[in-house]
């Protein structure tokens, strides 16, 4: 059983459907409104722990209802909460409408914004008992960095999705054993515009998978050739959290070597955009091994 440490957001999604979108001032009666549980890190962790890694998640929630509902939920997955924060301020907590085929999102970060680097040295613990750390950008950038670096003092390897997109400074692309983004945020982490990717994925030769979506995930080796894992062929239904959980069983699957990891977290990833929901749509171990038979 690989021991994942995940260090990241929790946040309660809020879905609202309307025929359209209000004008600005204006009230309009939705169809339908449905919570979800999600946040970057929450979702990685609960990928990993359905795959049958032991994870523990380093994060922080209101104490409030969300705050409440969403660790039960993580609970359920059977993700440790005992290293999780409570703050005095509101979940973190996006407010989605669905309306003429697009959507519109607000992301209050709240409690997220209050996991301080002081509260990772408090849980050096975690990080001497984890085999890997795993690490995105919805909780403040000084947090990502102190991860790095307590990651690096007891040799565990760091996992960095870069989502949301943002440049990463140059401690944190030094310290990750790889980075996992999409073609944007690889740009952004290099804070280049455009750019071929296959040239951008080799300015961190042996510490960089980029995922493409349906085309599955590139993995650049160390003397710079590129190793391709080709998606797996589904139907898919709803893409939402296909990237959390190529991370999280990126993570769980990680002694097994990088490239059968990526060949396992593309399966698991490609489950999932077969099913609705981010957390929902994630595959249990069964589920993987019965699609790979
Ligand atoms: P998101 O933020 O929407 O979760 P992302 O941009 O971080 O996504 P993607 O590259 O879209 O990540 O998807 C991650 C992985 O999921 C891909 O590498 C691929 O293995 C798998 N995947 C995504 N979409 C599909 C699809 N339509 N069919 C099969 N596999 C898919």
């Amino acid at each position: 059983m690989t021991r994942v440490l995940v260090v990241g957001s929790v946040n309660m999604d809020l879905v609202v459907e309307a025929e359209r979108y209000p004008r600005l001032g204006e009230t309009l009666f939705g169809k339908r409104f449905a919570s979800y549980p999600g946040g970057k890190g929450a979702n990685q962790a609960v990928a990993a722990a359905r795959l049958g890694a032991q994870v523990t998640l380093l994060g922080c929630v209101g104490r409030d209802m969300f705050g409440s509902q969403l660790k039960e939920a993580l609970q359920a997955e059977g993700v440790d909460i005992g290293r999780l924060r409570e703050a005095e301020v509101a979940t973190g907590l996006a407010t989605i409408t669905l309306a003429e085929g697009d959507n519109a999102i607000v992301v209050v970060p709240g409690a997220n914004h209050e996991l301080l680097p002081q509260h990772l040295d408090q849980d050096e613990q975690a990080f001497r008992d984890a085999d890997v750390v795993l690490a995105q950008m919805e909780v403040p950038l000084a947090t990502v960095e102190r991860a790095a670096e307590l990651a690096q003092r007891h040799g565990k390897p760091f996992l960095l999705n870069p989502a949301p997109a943002h440049p990463l400074p140059s401690s944190l692309l030094e310290r990750a054993a790889l980075l996992t983004p999409n073609e944007h945020e690889l740009a952004q982490a290099l804070d280049e515009r455009g750019g071929d990717w296959q040239a951008l994925m080799r300015k961190l030769p042996g510490r960089v998978a980029m995922t493409r979506g349906k085309d599955g995930a590139y993995f650049c080796r160390a003397d710079g050739s590129l190793h391709h894992q080709p998606g797996f062929v589904v139907s898919a239904v709803d893409t939402t959290g296909a990237g959390d959980t190529f991370n999280g069983a990126l993570a769980a699957f990680w002694p097994q070597g990088l490239e059968a990891a990526m060949a396992l977290a593309c399966a698991a990833a490609a489950l999932s955009v077969t099913r609705a929901g981010a957390q929902g749509g994630m595959p249990t171990l069964a589920a993987l091994q019965q699609m790979l038979k």
